[in-house]
């Protein structure tokens, strides 16, 4: 336990999002006064005296280059699996297609488990590792399962992963050939997340999404810091991010208006879409419906990673959209996986169902005329395809033939041999 002490960041404490009530850096996840929901505060003047565009830049190439601005860092950045510094592509043929002229995809599909939840995990492991806990766990809608596994592995923790039973067997196996403890669960993630609260309340245990959420939320951070040192230091216009309990959304805005406040970037924090499937869109239709609470939902979408019906971070997420003059919009399983393609056929990039929410929620916007002509936008792409094949198995058929040129020509009509000499 002494090895993990980690170094010291900008963080000094923890703060109740409803009543303001401080605490200490410790293992609380709630307000000991009203139970409102914790999160990190720092020095803003130690972070203005020591943050630099050139700080940052000498760090080293994954999310601990960040490290004063979140809640903890390890004393070597190179130990475990090396989380962040994504790709930030500009996606010309997709602006193309929808009518826009800035589109640019911030591809989570490159992280060693192939979403963004690597970098949650990251930050909320290693406080766990720093507050003394020997053992991991988490509450999954599928991705958060694979990389607490696969980042337990790495550094020799034990974990347990509670995912809801009926998950995309890709993910299960996934998660599986770590050598975690894999609890299926017969229920919805919301019945997972009770089951967990109720086991973190007498287990020495850091569920990263539970007990320790404080600090795995801040890990969502990152990917804004990101997106703007790889924009050289500039913001962009808007912003597209799928919603499940609404924390990266909602720290996405966060990351923005710290770089802004410490004077690392110009400009206004970006218009922040919400992305959420109809069949799971309990933050889209509190917004839609001009609501201050959000009503939970029974998830029924092949958009299981935004599959959590009773959303931690809803009201803050409305707050988000409100303020920034965006939305939160809500799309059909038929738009997801027109999503899916869309991405793909334009960009290269596979993406898994939930980057399929947000592909299709890019493409309303467009097509309601709510981008303007000059705007430069980000879709975040936050898990890969090859985890949820199923949802998309019977939009693929390839052409089959005997190994004969006559067969081919005759199966591939439209390909001649005069072309392809041309
Ligand atoms: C977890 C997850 C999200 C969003 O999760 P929040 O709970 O809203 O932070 C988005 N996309 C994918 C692929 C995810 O796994
Ligand atoms: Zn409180």
């Amino acid at each position: 336990m002494g090895q993990h002490t980690g170094r010291a960041t900008g963080a000094r404490g923890l703060r109740c999002k409803e009543c303001g009530e401080e605490l200490p850096l410790g293992a609380s996840y709630a307000c000991a006064f009203c139970f409102g929901p914790l999160e990190v505060v720092y020095d803003r003047d130690y972070l203005a005296r020591t943050v630099t565009r050139e700080s940052i830049a000498a760090g080293p190439p994954s999310i601990w280059r960040y490290a004063d601005l979140l809640p903890c860092a390890p004393d070597d950045p190179t130990a475990g699996l090396p989380v962040g510094l994504s790709p930030l592509v500009r996606a010309p043929r997709l602006a193309e297609r929808l009518g826009l002229s800035d589109v640019w995809v911030k591809n989570e599909t490159a992280n060693p488990t192939h979403s963004f939840k690597d970098r949650v995990v990251s930050v909320a492991m290693q406080k766990a590792r720093e507050l003394g806990y020997e053992v991991v766990a988490c509450a999954s809608t599928g991705n958060l399962a694979q990389s607490v596994a696969a980042h337990a592995a790495a550094v020799g923790m034990q974990s347990y992963v509670f995912i809801p039973a009926d998950l995309e067997p890709q993910k299960i196996i996934a998660t599986g050939i770590y050598g975690c403890t894999l609890v299926a669960v017969d229920g919805t993630y919301d019945d997972v997340n009770r089951l967990c609260m109720e086991l973190a309340a007498d287990r020495p245990w850091a569920f990263v999404n539970v007990n320790v959420r404080p600090y795995y939320s801040e890990g969502s951070k990152t990917l804004a810091y990101e997106t703007a040192e790889q924009l050289g230091w500039t913001l962009p216009d808007r912003c597209v991010v799928p919603i499940a309990s609404g924390s990266l959304y909602t720290k996405i805005h966060r990351g923005f208006t710290e770089l802004i406040d410490l004077g690392l970037v110009e400009g206004g924090v970006p218009v922040m879409n919400g992305a959420q499937a109809a069949g799971c869109g309990p933050v889209a239709a509190a917004f839609e419906a001009g609501l201050d609470f959000v009503a939970p939902v029974r998830p029924d979408t092949i958009a299981k990673s935004l599959a959590i019906g009773n959303p931690a971070d809803g009201l803050f997420a409305l707050d988000v959209a409100r303020g920034t003059g965006g939305t939160i919009d809500a799309v059909t399983e038929e738009e997801i996986v027109e999503g899916i393609a869309l991405l793909a056929e334009t960009t290269g990039v596979f993406t898994e169902t939930a980057g399929g929410v947000t592909t299709a929620v890019l493409r309303r916007l467009a097509e309601r005329g709510d981008i303007g002509p000059d705007e430069r936008v980000v879709l975040y792409i936050t898990g890969d395809g090859l985890k949820t094949l199923d949802a998309i198995a019977s939009r693929v058929e390839p052409v089959r033939i005997q190994p004969t040129v006559a067969d081919f020509e005759a199966a591939v009509a439209h390909t001649t041999t005069l072309e392809i000499t041309r």
